[in-house]
This record gives C-alpha cells, structure tokens and sequence, in this order.
C-alpha cells in the first residue's frame, strides 16, 4: 500500500515539493518532469490500493493483467497513435469528444479505466451518501431498483463494452451501455460510475458468468471516491 500511495501524492503534490527543493534535488526533479511528460503524455492513473485488496471480488492476477498489460496497452498505443499530432498535447477528455478511430479506441479506454480502477477500495461497499444517494433514490425510486437496472444493462450489452452512470449538466442521472471503447463524454454527460463488461475484466475469475461478476462488483466500490464525481 504504502509505495502506492506515495506515487499518487508525488503526482499531486509535485509542484510544492520542487518549489521546497534546492540545489540539485530541485533540478533533478524538474529533469524527471520533463523526461516522463516527453515519453508519456498520456499516464494511467495510479492504483490506489494494493493489487489484492479486492479479493475475493476481484483476484490479484486480474488486477495484474488488466491493469497492468490491458490499460499499459492502451495508455502507451495513445502515446504512439497522437505523436505529432494535434492530440499530442491535449487534455485525455479532449481527445476522447474529439478524434475517432484508433486514437479514439485507445484514449476512451485509458479513460474508461483511470475512472473504473478509481472506483475500487479495499473497504468498499454499502451505499453512496449525500448528493448522489439522494439523487439515486428520486431517479430511480432506491438504490437497490438502481443496482438492478444498472445489473441488467451490464448483462444485456451485447459483446465488450461498458455500463455507465452519467449525469447531464442539470445532475440528472442516466444509465448507458457503450460498446468497445465508449464513454458518456461523447454524449455531452459525465461520467460517475463505469462497469467494464469486456471479458478480459472477469474471464479469469468469473469465466462467462457476467451476472454474477457484475453482482460482486458492489462490494468493492468506493463510494466517496465515486460520489466526489457528481
Ligand atoms: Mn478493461
């Protein structure tokens, strides 16, 4: 946990820590800076947890291969795809409402797993509270009837892709099945939850039982990192 946790707070915190530094330590991290913002533009978010602390739910050797091979595969095809490009610069949710293609399949995906990977915690579960719990219950009538309609559209999406909870500029929330790479985004929404129903997310554990790994998924969520969204 505890390297973890020091990289997210070196990414957030990076600016103070040069401006605190003097002599060569202050130089060197600048050159780090630089050295990582030439070589990958686009990042992954940082796993916020150890790689087994969502077992049983999810195993350790999934977290390893979809975090560590899926969405490296995808942040580093970005990288390539948008070099020398007008993309090459952009912010992650630029690219994703703007280009197409390719470069759009990759950009959506790293996307798609910063939020789905930041969803997770090691003491997840229970209910949302505050704004979005409430927003839950007058959408939907409760939190349970959501988790069923959001369950049911997971499992009905028809090959890989993903179910999302998106709000529209006014907080009204809906619920989406995008195939492959899609994202609210692109239908002007914002995106607060994501469930990743390709196969390569539950394989492994789940074999073809979808349903019952969109049911464990509950368990785990990080209902104020995911509430902080709306
Ligand atoms: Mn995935």
């Amino acid at each position: 946990m505890k390297p973890v946790h020091y990289y997210l707070l070196t990414g957030i915190f990076a600016l103070p820590a040069i401006i605190s530094c003097n002599g060569s330590n202050a130089k060197n991290s600048v050159n780090n800076n630089l050295k990582n913002s030439v070589n990958m533009k686009f990042e992954k978010v940082a796993l916020p947890y150890a790689t087994d602390a969502l077992e049983p739910v999810i195993s350790r050797q999934t977290v390893e291969l979809h975090y560590g091979k899926h969405h490296q595969a995808y942040a580093e095809n970005l990288n390539r795809l948008t070099a020398g490009t007008k993309f090459e610069n952009a912010e992650l949710e630029t690219v994703v409402k703007e280009s197409d293609g390719a470069i759009f399949n990759n950009a959506g995906q790293v996307l798609n797993h910063n939020l789905y990977f930041t969803s997770f915690g090691k003491n997840g579960g229970g209910e949302p509270k505050g704004k979005l719990a409430d927003a839950i219950r007058e959408q939907f009538g409760s939190f349970e009837k959501f988790k069923e309609e959001f369950n049911a559209a997971g499992v009905s999406l028809f090959g890989s892709g993903w179910v999302w909870l998106a709000k529209d500029k006014d907080g009204k929330l809906s619920i989406l099945k995008e195939g492959n790479a899609g994202n609210p985004l692109t239908s002007g929404l914002t995106p607060i939850l994501g469930f990743d129903v390709w196969e390569h997310s539950y394989y492994l554990d789940y074999q073809n039982r979808r349903a019952d790994h969109l049911k464990e998924l509950w368990k785990i969520i990080d209902w104020e990192a995911v509430g902080a969204r709306y």
